[in-house]
């Protein structure tokens, strides 16, 4: 017998989501169309569906009071509530933790729970994509080709696992500890920012996840031409993964500047919607010796961001096995901080978090790799 193979679908995802665990509303309220609801009553099942999912975490169809145990037994049969698998679990003699997941075979990304310190805030830092195509030479992401972009229920299934996790349910739990969401994982969230913006509609929504827009920063090495974009769709906080202050040096360690040059870069963060001093760029820095840390360097950057709301997050550089750099030196980071200080922002030094178990900035790397159509469909057939 023959195998027709469909190449009009992308071969390695299933049409239909097998589980509905982080599905955004609209594609719940699809889910409930393809198996016969009414049109009438897709979209109030589908809100039905996401408060369960969502708010309260359910795993278990059975729970579902409000909904029909005819329903129930259609949306089991076709469907899990089931969270991608977890490859590997670490936590950190800080208390940090961070997940590899495992979101189909061969394709794995990981997400980083970090937890608050003197404030109240914690922050679970999730991927975008599994791999990652910009080269940046401190990142040791970049040194991992892109696998593919993650979907938009796999973005927010992130959410779910750490929730899980933390015992996290309902989601707006008082005193909980992941109030913060930020797009610094794996990979670039505006070269996906389709799914980024679609994940983002379904973790700040009231009756899910309900984590508030402004609570939600998306980090970006500089896609200039979609920046303010990714504002006026999600409402997002922006953060520019910035590291220089000239042109030569940023061709240089961020590649994706001899695209988008430094002007252009602040042409579009000064197009970024609404920004003002309660809603501020954050500029990331990251701290490499002898490279990007003279005091001169400093005092350009208070020039670069003259007139922009904007804090400084210094990063020192985390090393990763043969990364080319050296993290500079206390006093010279001091030093930096004290001009940007003096200028009148803001500049913490980012602590280095989960370092012992390789879960701090730039150091997330997984061993997925991207294969080929032909491999991919050899498997395939040999899966039947
Ligand atoms: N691609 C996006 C999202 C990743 S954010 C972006 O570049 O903004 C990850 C952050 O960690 C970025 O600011 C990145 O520059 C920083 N980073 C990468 N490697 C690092 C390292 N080895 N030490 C410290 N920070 C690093």
């Amino acid at each position: 017998m023959k195998t027709a193979l469909d190449l009009t679908r992308k071969p390695d995802l299933p049409a239909v989501p097998s589980s509905l665990a982080g599905l955004s509303l609209p594609a719940l309220k699809t889910q409930m169309e393809t198996l016969g609801v009414e049109p009438k009553k897709a979209g109030m099942r589908a809100k039905q569906l996401r408060r369960w999912l969502h708010h309260f975490g359910a795993t278990d169809f059975n729970a579902m009071t409000d909904l029909s145990k005819d329903l129930r037994a259609q949306l089991s049969d076709a469907h899990t509530l089931s969270r991608p698998e977890i490859a590997e679990h670490k936590v950190s003699v800080d208390g940090t933790q961070k997940w590899l997941v495992r979101f189909q075979p061969g394709v794995e990304g990981e997400s980083v729970f970090i937890p608050a310190v003197s404030n109240k805030t914690g922050a679970l830092c999730v991927s975008s994509q599994v791999g990652c195509t910009l080269n940046c030479t401190f990142c040791h992401t970049g040194t991992q080709k892109l696998v593919r972009n993650l979907t938009a229920q796999e973005i927010a299934a992130q959410v779910l696992i750490a929730r899980d996790a933390l015992g996290e349910w309902p989601a707006s739990v008082e005193g909980r500890q992941l109030t913060n969401i930020v797009f610094m994982g794996m990979g670039e969230p505006l070269y996906n920012l389709d799914n980024v913006a679609e994940a983002i509609d379904t973790l700040s929504d009231g009756e899910g996840l309900a984590i508030g827009r402004r609570r939600i920063t998306v980090s970006t090495a500089g896609v200039a031409p979609k920046i303010p974009e990714l504002g006026a769709r999600t409402g997002a906080m922006l953060a520019i993964s910035l590291h220089a202050v000239r042109d030569d040096l940023r061709d240089e360690i961020v590649p994706i500047n001899r695209k988008y040059d430094l002007q252009t870069l602040f042409e579009a963060i000064r197009a970024y919607p609404e920004l003002n001093n309660s809603k501020r760029v954050t500029f990331e820095y990251v701290m490499l010796k002898g490279v990007n840390d003279s005091l001169a360097e400093a005092r350009d950057l208070v020039k670069l961001l003259r007139g922009i709301p904007a804090k400084i997050n210094l990063i020192p550089f985390n090393p990763w096995p043969g990364s080319p750099y050296e993290c500079s030196d206390w006093e010279v980071i001091e030093a930096f901080a004290e001009v940007v200080n003096r200028a009148g922002y803001s500049s913490p030094i980012r602590t280095p978090r989960g370092r012992d178990i390789f879960a701090a900035c730039g150091q997330l790397r997984s061993e997925s790799v991207k294969k080929s159509a032909a491999e991919k469909r050899r498997e395939q057939l040999a899966a039947g």
